[in-house]
């Protein structure tokens, strides 16, 4: 328990902290909760009150709150070094992680370029596929290649890459140009791909493949959030999808940006999304997951065609002239080993069929409720979108704010959950027991009920 009153905590939270993504004229005018403790599944509140955690602290935790192994590494690398630099030194942890990540990484990866969060593990593949073309003589290719609905993270850079106008069309004039492919969500009958019978989703894939005949040549990337379209509602491409985009990345001569910030380290299913398309990218973006919730981390990996094509003579200037204060840190590098091992001792891979089956078949079933539109899933991601007319498909406007409605009634069935507009995200911390996820998607379904009436 903090020393502090929880209403100490409160004014301060209200007095001097602004918060992300959050109108704050809303924030003020409530107490907010002040959560001091993670078990497991769950985060507790300064007043004791527990929450399932729906959303594994913003789509990073894996292993659950405070795992004893986890916390052990962390206290032991604190006692040996808490920082250090990759600038012109060689780190213990540091060297240890890239070995680890390159040992699971999809074949061909060999290469780990740290920073500290997803925006810059992102950033940092834009700005190594534009330099890498320009060590490669086809100085020409400069642009990018993005989908509609995709999001990479909130720096300038990564915004440009992104296709989500609510969040991102304020800042348009301070972005770079990109070339815009039809989001993999079915863009003519609004459908989820899966259930797309309309032909959409060749048509996606067809709308790419013009555009890199018409812009392959001064095209550098296609950069792709890969299986599963996060923040942009959850939305799934159908199988099949990411091997067809590497396929015409080749053909195109264009290198693959994967960004599997959100869907690495098992939440699909398979350590990353990419194996299970049999795809290895050119530059891959790691980081949420990274330390398990932990600590913030990121790694860009990349093959050796990429690095070698920097490497030179100083004065070519074939160095890649970017860096982070905090670049490999020895104690986030320290976490994510230990989440690895964990990933081993638990075996954790091996016990998400069980749950991701049973995701499926919660999620299948709330198609029945009058106010779900779509249900979307891919391994431990659930997406369930409300609609106020399921018979035209007419979308709640967004003023009414459904989704929050529905997540703020969860509080009341002992689950904490954020969503994405109109879509009820599911995103559990990966080592959920089966009876919490029960619990989970029962709580759910009833504030689902509650606050749309069916
Ligand atoms: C969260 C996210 C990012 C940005 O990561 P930050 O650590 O918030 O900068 C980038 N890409 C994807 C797919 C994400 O989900």
């Amino acid at each position: 328990m903090s020393e502090l009153s929880t209403e100490t905590l409160r004014a301060y939270d209200q007095r001097y902290v602004w918060h992300p993504f959050t109108q704050m004229r809303d924030w003020e005018a409530e107490p907010p909760v002040v959560i001091t403790k993670g078990e497991g599944s769950w985060i507790v509140d300064s007043d004791g009150n527990r929450y399932l955690d729906g959303v594994a602290a913003i789509w990073t935790n894996v292993h659950g709150h405070c795992r004893r192994e986890i916390n052990e590494a962390i206290k032991r690398q604190v006692d040996r070094l808490e920082h250090s630099t990759l600038l012109g030194l060689a780190g213990e942890q540091p060297s240890l992680l890239a070995k680890r990540l390159i040992d699971i990484a999809p074949e061909g990866l060999s290469r780990v370029f740290y920073s500290d969060n997803g925006s810059t593990a992102v950033e940092i593949g834009i700005k190594m596929a534009f330099q890498y073309w320009i060590h490669r003589n086809r100085p020409e290719k400069t642009r990018f290649i993005s989908f509609k609905n995709a999001y990479h993270g909130d720096t300038i850079g990564a915004v440009s890459v992104g296709g989500i106008d609510l969040f991102h069309e304020v800042f348009r004039p301070l972005l770079f140009p990109t070339i815009l492919a039809p989001s993999p969500y079915c863009y003519r009958c609004e459908l989820s791909p899966a259930r797309c019978s309309t032909g959409c989703r060749r048509e996606c894939l067809q709308k790419l493949e013009e555009l890199l005949e018409e812009h392959g040549r001064e095209t550098a990337a296609v950069v792709i959030e890969p299986l599963v379209q996060g923040a942009g509602g959850m939305i799934v491409q159908p199988p099949g999808y990411l091997h067809r985009v590497r396929e015409l990345c080749n053909r195109y001569d264009v290198l693959l940006i994967a960004d599997e910030v959100a869907v690495g380290f098992g939440r699909t299913g398979t350590m990353f999304a990419c194996q299970q398309e049999g795809v290895t990218p050119d530059i891959m973006a790691l980081s949420k997951g990274i330390t398990a919730g932990y600590l913030p981390l990121a790694a860009t990996l990349t093959t050796e065609e990429v690095y070698s094509a920097f490497l030179g003579e100083y004065r070519e200037l074939k160095t890649f002239f970017h860096g982070h204060t905090f670049t490999g840190n020895p104690i986030a590098c320290a976490a994510a080993i230990a989440s690895l091992d964990l990933f081993a001792s638990d075996d954790l891979l091996n016990k998400l069929p069980e749950k991701t089956g049973y995701l499926k078949q919660r999620l299948e079933a709330l198609r029945e409720l009058s106010s779900v539109g779509d249900v979307r899933y891919c391994g431990m991601v659930g997406g369930i979108e409300l609609v106020k007319d399921k018979r035209s498909g007419e979308p709640y406007p967004w003023e009414e704010r459904i989704g929050v409605r529905v997540c703020r009634e969860a509080r009341n069935h002992g689950l904490f959950l954020r969503p994405l507009g109109n879509v009820i995200v599911v995103f559990p911390p990966l080592a959920i027991s089966m009876d919490e996820l029960g619990f989970l998607l029962d709580g759910i379904e009833a504030s689902i009920r509650v606050v749309t009436g069916a």
